[in-house]
């Protein structure tokens, strides 16, 4: 079984992919500084397995990193470590920089450098897997989708500092030789999300009968891919991707804001009605756009589909009811996610 280096395996896509990992026997190193966004709690159900070894500590510590690489012996290395939030992005741009610009430059360096130790087979099925996002392509009209083709138009702080770790990570390819490949992907939903974000944000708030803020007419629209789905593709460009080459990962599911809220609120109506038999529609309100709000993001992943043969498995449908359901099953990993104690374990830690 391989050993790969994760970085970012504590928040949500990547704590996804370590427990399935993990599960499936492969060793994981994983590398996450624990940010607000990073949650040990996740990684519960592999506390002690020997095959996952947690590191607290930053992709940009050129020390930690060369270490991890000489000790571990990586066969892969899959970098999910990000600053990941657009609305913080535009509130502080700077952390953003750091991690997914300079961090990400200083984790190229020390892999490239393990890289050229490797020789013979090590160094020919050696990969470094960049996970990014359709963000870095900008914003669409009423039709057409982006394909790899596309040329990078960001438009927030979160999504030009991606741009610019996609450009490094193709640069070490091809300016140093280093075995990499990107994955371009659209917006992940599913267990284990920090509840900032569009979905979890809406059954916390929807849950508790609160308002469910919906940015601008609520009609911009996202392309949604369960969290498991996306896990796998990136099992799969890992596995037998083309050195050097970005794929686009996407869900075929393009919806509104507006439906996705409805869609909660209905779900929800359904399992766990309110105590005053009200819809959870009418707690909808429509609060000012975010600036630099892109309209439309829609994917092509058919380079993904013909090359390596990956198809989403779950439609939004069931993936929406799973994750209500997930969401409502364990409530204890979101109050401790909403009271904050969920960060006390990395204090602990440190
Ligand atoms: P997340 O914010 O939930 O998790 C990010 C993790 O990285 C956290 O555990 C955090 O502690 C860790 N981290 C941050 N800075 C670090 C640093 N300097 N060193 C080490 N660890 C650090 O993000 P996510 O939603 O799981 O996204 C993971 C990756 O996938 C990101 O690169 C993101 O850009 C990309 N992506 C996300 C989506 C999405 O919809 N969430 C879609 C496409 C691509």
């Amino acid at each position: 079984m391989p050993t790969w280096l994760v970085t970012g395996g504590a928040g949500f896509i990547g704590g996804n992919f370590v427990l399935e990992a993990v599960r499936q026997g492969i060793r994981v190193v994983n590398l996450d500084v624990l940010t607000y966004a990073g949650n040990l709690d996740t990684l519960k159900s592999i506390q002690g397995d020997a095959n996952h070894v947690f590191v607290q500590g930053d992709i940009g510590d050129a020390g930690l990193v060369e270490s991890l690489l000489s000790e571990h012996r990586p066969d892969a290395v899959i970098n999910f470590a990000a600053e990941s939030h657009v609305d913080r992005s535009i509130d502080g741009p700077a952390a953003f920089v750091q991690t997914n610009v300079v961090g990400t430059l200083a984790l190229l360096e020390k892999v490239r450098d393990y890289w050229k130790t490797l020789s013979g087979a090590a160094s020919d099925t050696f990969r470094f897997l960049h996970v990014s996002t359709d963000e870095v392509y900008g914003t669409l009209g009423e039709t057409g989708k982006f394909t790899e083709q596309t040329p990078f138009a960001p438009n927030s702080p979160y999504s030009a500092s991606k741009a610019a770790s996609d450009h490094l990570v193709r640069a070490f390819h091809h300016t140093y030789g280093l075995p990499v490949l990107t994955t371009n992907c659209s917006n992940n939903y599913g267990p284990y999300q920090f509840p900032e974000k569009l979905i979890p944000l809406v059954i916390a708030k929807a849950l508790a009968g609160e308002s469910l803020p919906v940015y601008g007419d609520g009609r911009n629209v996202r392309d949604w891919l369960f969290v498991t789905d996306h896990c796998a593709a990136i099992r799969r460009v890992l596995e037998a991707g083309r050195i050097g080459e970005t794929y686009n990962v996407g869900g075929d599911a393009e919806r509104e804001n507006i439906v996705v809220v409805k869609t909660i609120c209905k779900l929800l109506d359904e399992r766990n009605p309110l105590a005053d038999g009200r819809s959870r529609e009418t707690l909808i309100k429509f609060v000012p756009d975010r600036p630099g709000h892109d309209r439309r993001y829609a994917i092509d992943a058919s380079k993904l589909h013909s090359e390596l043969g990956w198809y989403p498995t779950v439609t939004f449908e069931q993936g929406m009811a799973q994750t209500v359901e997930w969401y409502l099953q364990n409530q204890p990993w979101v109050s401790r996610v909403l009271d904050g104690s969920y960060r006390l374990e990395r204090i602990g830690q440190a």
